[in-house]
């Protein structure tokens, strides 16, 4: 049976091996997926070993995103522009990274949501891996602005100019941010502190789709934020299983159905 993991350090949290069982359910693909501990400076020895025993693919998550790009023989080219990589695929030994994570904010926004981004504008929050995953997917998009706003200015600004022959983006800190957007990715972290990036309340209007990467059981500070000022609001779980849908049909060759796992996961965390 083919086998496949997610690697990261922690995992126990990972929801990763049942989306994934849902899918091969569903699809009816014969598969193993496990999760892996990797010791923290142990990440390369145990993708290696995983290999060596038959692996076939493997996701990897926190911390491990930018090793596995270091790692991969082979670089999709959004996972080279995203500077990291959240999937692996094992291919006669060699090792082809790609980044999905992307790409799934895109399906979760322009189909599930329904929010066609041709011509919009978007705010997108934050300059880290996140951020940085995001910016092809949505620029592929043909937006007509994406302003990249981060805390430390000058970080968003680096990461705009390595995408400016992709499309209209530009860079600017929370206090210049002037008028209100179509669509407002938080690919920061604060939502896991509770903490709310310095974001007037002028950015939103009540046609404004507010995005939210993280996801629980209860709406983060920035979705409260976003509904108070009468705008749309959702978290990223849809992103967690469509960037698993997308590596999944990596791997095997089709595409899952999301609706159901979507269905599944948000009844499994509001218990
Ligand atoms: P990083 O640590 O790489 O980047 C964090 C970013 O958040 C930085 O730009 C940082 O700004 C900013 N930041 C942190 N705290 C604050 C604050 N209080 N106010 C304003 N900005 C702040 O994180 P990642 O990019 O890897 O992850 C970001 C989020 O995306 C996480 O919550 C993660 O869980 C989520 N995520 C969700 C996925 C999904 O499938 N749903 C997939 C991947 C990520 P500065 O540069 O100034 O420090």
């Amino acid at each position: 049976m083919d086998a496949y993991v997610v690697i990261g350090n922690p995992i126990a949290h990972s929801k990763s091996p049942e989306i994934h069982a849902q899918f091969a359910a569903q699809t009816g693909q014969q598969l193993s997926y496990e999760r892996l501990l990797a010791p923290l400076q142990g990440f390369r020895a145990s993708v290696q070993v995983f290999m060596r025993k038959g692996g076939k693919g493997a996701n990897v998550t926190l911390p491990f995103k930018l090793e596995a790009h270091a790692l991969a023989d082979r670089l999709s080219e959004r996972a080279r522009l995203a500077g990291a990589v959240n999937t692996l695929k094992f291919e006669q030994g060699r090792i082809v990274g790609d980044n999905t994570d992307g790409a799934g904010l895109v399906q979760d926004i322009c189909i599930n949501a329904g929010l066609a981004l041709q011509g919009k504008r978007i705010l997108l929050l934050g300059a880290g891996g996140a951020s940085r995953g995001a910016l092809l997917p949505l620029l592929q998009q043909q937006p007509a602005q994406l302003l990249l706003a981060n805390r430390t200015a000058a970080k968003a600004e680096e990461l705009a100019q390595q995408f400016t022959e992709y499309g209209p983006v530009a860079s600017c800190d929370y206090a210049a941010l002037d008028g209100s957007f179509d669509l407002i990715v938080n690919a920061t972290s604060a939502s896991l502190g509770a903490e709310l990036p310095p974001l007037p309340a002028a950015c939103f209007n009540s046609g404004t789709l507010a995005y939210d990467m993280m996801y629980g059981r209860q709406p983060t500070v920035f979705m409260q934020f976003a509904q108070q000022q009468g705008a749309l609001a959702r978290d990223g779980l849809g992103m967690l299983v469509e960037q698993a849908a997308e590596a999944f049909a990596l791997w095997r060759g089709v595409r899952p159905e999301t609706s159901e796992v979507f269905a599944t996961l948000r009844r499994q965390l509001s218990e």
